[in-house]
């Protein structure tokens, strides 16, 4: 049996976890989540980041902080999953879908700019697997129609456009530590507030819409609500597992390249495979190895049958534009978009993933092409 993700857990999980039980501070805004936050500031260059929940969480924080509202629009891709969707349309701001890239899963630059109206408030952008978008492309657009930057960058910890990392570029980014990205602590997020604008604002939605973290600086002596807000923070006991794990995230990322890599060798000149496409100015972190049929019987045949040898392969998201949930205000049909989900197949891939199992999973892909 070959399953198609295994979390990587260190083996100081347990003992960063019992530390955060015996210490004073259970909750949320502790040490833990503040190394862990200072870890990607530091180690990143970004401006302020809060951890939360789950990205899923992070971005929701991300529409407050936008204040988008009924009458807003939000430009955002198909092709996605949908708590990039769900938070925007949570304010009552309407979504507008754009397609993807032929070459990657990735929204479509050139689509997105006719889609931009007087109503437009915000782009958000998905980096799939880890894969840049043209972030040059994406803040020029933004600057040039007064309009603010989200990156869903869920699949992105460790992933660079040129010198800066992935969540870091636009207004706001989002991170994902749910267990089947490549660093996990079962469910957690990272909100990264890159422009500075939002960070007054920011410090008091995070706290429940009042001013505590004023209140724990000693500046004001009792803390009031102020504005909405939420309670996005994760326990200390999840922080905790995250700087465990976090300790371990580059040679993680290292295992996973060295894999993605073998796949992409093994694929390289197969005819009836499109591979994924990374463009110069990209780093990527292996966070998905996947490859594009030329159709969807093709597909899920592979899928067939790699399953019959009991091995986990998968497609991924089902384009969102025609969701049961959106086909009712909905009528666009996206090309690209509908075929990355009808032809895309990811396969098995973790840090400890051997490599004869890598061989069973490419021979087996290559026979079923023929
Ligand atoms: C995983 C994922 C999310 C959600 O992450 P959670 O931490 O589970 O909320 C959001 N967007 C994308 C693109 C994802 O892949």
């Amino acid at each position: 049996m070959i399953p198609f993700h295994r979390p990587f857990i260190s083996i100081d999980a347990l003992s960063m976890m019992e530390e955060a039980l015996t210490s004073p501070q259970l909750a949320g805004n502790g040490l833990f989540m503040r190394q862990c936050e200072a870890y990607f500031e530091e180690r990143y260059d970004l401006r302020k980041c809060y951890l939360t929940n789950s990205c899923t969480t992070a971005l929701e924080m991300a529409a407050l902080l936008l204040d988008v509202g009924p009458g807003d629009e939000v430009i955002i891709p198909s092709y996605t999953f949908v708590s990039s969707a769900n938070p925007f349309v949570l304010r009552g701001a309407t979504v507008v879908f754009a397609d993807s890239e032929t070459a990657t899963p990735n929204i479509d630059l050139n689509h997105v700019e006719t889609l931009i109206t007087e109503k437009t408030k915000a782009i958000l952008v998905m980096h799939y697997g880890g894969i840049a978008c043209d972030m040059d492309r994406v803040m020029a657009l933004a600057d040039q129609h007064g309009i603010f930057v989200v990156e869903d960058a869920a699949h992105s910890q460790g992933a660079f456009w040129k010198d800066q990392v992935l969540g870091g570029i636009g207004h706001l980014g989002t991170y994902s530590f749910h267990a089947t990205k490549n660093t996990t602590c079962g469910q957690g997020g990272l909100l990264m507030v890159n422009d500075p604008r939002f960070i007054e604002r920011a410090e008091i939605i995070m706290e429940k819409g009042t001013n505590r973290s004023e209140f724990l600086k000693g500046t004001v002596d009792r803390y009031e609500w102020m504005d909405v807000g939420s309670s996005p923070y994760p326990s200390e006991i999840t922080a905790a597992f995250l700087w465990a794990q976090l300790q371990y995230a580059e040679e993680v990322q290292s295992e996973l390249l060295k894999r993605w890599n073998y796949y992409f060798e093994a694929f390289s000149g197969v005819s009836g495979v499109q591979l994924p496409s990374i463009s110069e100015h990209t780093r990527h972190n292996a966070h998905t190895f996947f490859l594009k049929l030329s159709n969807q019987e093709q597909r899920d045949r592979i899928i067939e049958e790699l399953k019959a040898h009991q091995i986990s392969a998968s497609f991924h998201y089902l384009a969102l534009h025609r969701s049961p949930f959106m086909l009712k205000k909905n009528q666009v049909s996206l090309r690209n978009a509908e075929e990355w989900e009808d032809q895309i197949v990811r396969l098995p891939l973790y840090y400890d993933l051997p490599q004869e199992d890598q061989d069973t999973v490419i021979s087996l892909i290559k026979n079923t092409l023929n």
